[in-house]
């Protein structure tokens, strides 16, 4: 029986529900009248229902789509403005003791490279991730007590944090590792991770059974529940997601939207973040074999209806996308993408050897991070380097009213302009330069709240003249 607050994964992700408003969408796929009325209430920018999200991804008529194409880029706009916060991911480890079909690191696979990073090897890559510019990370590592239990995962957040090298410094480390115990999820939030992530893969219990068959990622309940520990544990920044092409993107996304309804209902919290990868080819995995898989049409659509149906979440798109999708999709509400991202363990500071193979995926946008800024200039986003909320404390449902209230932004847009000023002065190409200092030249005017504009206009002098880390 479907209940929204109820801590069981079965009660608040009912497999009924799920199916009911599929068919609910389905009959009304053309219902005009209804669609606009779902329209005009997304128009007071509350958010929808999953009910209502459903109706609007099937929607088939031109017109509509329009609309919601219109509306998503305008509630991108209201919330977020024009920054684009970047990020890249740390692969700690590619050990493993779950059975995912999908995935090259599940353990049956004998021919990829297995490897584990030592504390001095992180110290190189967190090097080679300042060099480039980076401040925030997500950690990612395989699930082995034995090999990368959590005192490790610790262990290398402790790392990260410490290293200091020239002008940089990794500012906000989210981790997205194995489902875990309250007691765990209290340890990784004492050692001040930003956002905790853990992809779902696939809301749909049988197909996710059979997807994990072995290993501790098996068990549905388990895994489907881990995001109620981790609040429970103190981490009030969740990041959510499914693998797009592993079931039927349609329930998946009503899933999607029913589990962030829970964590509001029962946990007073949305997610902070909603990814939305799609499969890849990967060594010993065929995405044609996933027969589910979505064409970029409907991926941009997906996007596009989640931006309407939870404007308070920022959508991530990773470089498993390519540089036209990700163009696409980030007029339409994707928030955070990464960059300049190595998926192999160890795969920054340099480059992995031909023989060796510890990618989990591969990466489509093979851009480097500096390439991807000039790019996101040119095409008139503001690349941000913030990471101020969580440093600040602005994190659940502190964070999420300063969104609703719109309050964000005043924040959000300076923070990007001297971020980017700092990335600009210790990392940036020439060419990047340029285009950077005319956005901030043409941005400053735009800063809304007159004493925020003198600070900032203050800031970016003094960060001409070598200070650094400046935030609201
Ligand atoms: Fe392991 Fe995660 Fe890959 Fe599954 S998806 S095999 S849990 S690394
Ligand atoms: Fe993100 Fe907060 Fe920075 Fe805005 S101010 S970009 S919400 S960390």
């Amino acid at each position: 029986m479907y209940n929204v607050k109820s801590k069981v994964a079965t009660e608040f992700i009912d497999d009924g529900e799920i199916l009911e408003s599929l068919e609910y969408a389905k009959q009304n796929k053309n219902n005009k009248k209804l669609i606009n009325e779902i329209l005009e209430k997304a128009k007071e920018f509350k958010g929808l229902s999953h009910r209502e999200a459903a109706v609007l991804l099937e929607c088939e008529l031109d017109e509509e789509n329009e609309k919601i194409y219109k509306l998503a880029k305008e509630i991108k706009q209201k919330f977020y403005g024009n920054r684009i916060v970047m990020f890249a991911p740390l692969y700690l480890s590619n050990y493993c003791v779950n059975g995912c079909t999908y995935c090259p690191y599940h353990h049956k696979n004998k021919h990829i490279t297995r490897k584990k990073l030592t504390q001095e090897e992180i110290e190189r890559e967190v090097i080679a991730l300042q060099d480039l510019g980076h401040k925030r990370l997500a950690l990612e590592a395989g699930e082995d007590p034995v090999n990368n239990p959590l005192e490790y995962v610790l262990e290398s957040i402790k790392t990260i944090y410490s290293i200091k090298h020239k002008n940089g410094a990794i500012r906000r480390v989210n981790v997205n590792i194995a489902a875990t115990t309250v007691e765990n999820y209290r340890k990784l939030k004492e050692a001040e991770i930003g956002t905790y992530i853990l992809f779902q893969e696939t809301y749909h219990k049988k197909t996710y059974e059979e997807l994990h068959p072995t290993g501790p990622k098996h068990d549905y309940a388990y895994h489907t529940e881990a995001m109620d520990r981790a609040m429970e544990g103190g981490i009030d920044d969740v990041g959510l997601g499914v693998l797009y092409g592993l079931n039927m993107y349609r329930y998946d996304f009503v899933g999607l939207l029913m589990h962030a309804e829970h964590l509001e209902a029962a946990m007073g919290v949305g997610p902070h973040t909603i990814s939305v990868p799609r499969i890849r080819p990967a060594d010993d995995i065929n995405p044609d074999e996933f027969t589910n898989a979505i064409s970029d049409e409907i991926f941009a659509k997906i996007v596009a209806v989640l931006r309407i149906t939870v404007p308070y979440t920022g959508l991530i798109v990773s470089t498993r996308e390519s540089q036209k999708t990700r163009e696409k999709v980030l007029e339409l509400g994707v928030s955070q993408i990464s960059g300049g991202s190595s998926t192999s363990v160890g795969g920054y500071a340099e480059k992995e050897k031909e023989e060796e193979n510890s990618a989990q995926f591969d990466v489509s946008d093979t851009r480097t991070l500096d390439e991807i800024v000039n790019w996101l200039l040119e095409k008139g986003h503001i690349p941000s380097f913030c990471t101020a909320c969580y440093r600040e404390g602005r994190t659940g449902d502190r964070f999420m009213q300063l969104v609703k209230s719109g309050q964000i932004a005043n924040c959000c847009q300076p923070n990007a302009l001297m971020t980017l000023k700092e990335y600009l002065e210790d990392y940036a190409s020439e060419d990047t330069k340029k285009k950077g200092e005319e956005v901030i030249k043409n941005e400053i005017p735009n800063i809304p709240n007159e004493k925020v504009k003198k600070i900032v206009i203050e800031n970016l002098e003094n960060l001409n003249e070598g200070k650094r880390d400046f935030r609201f």
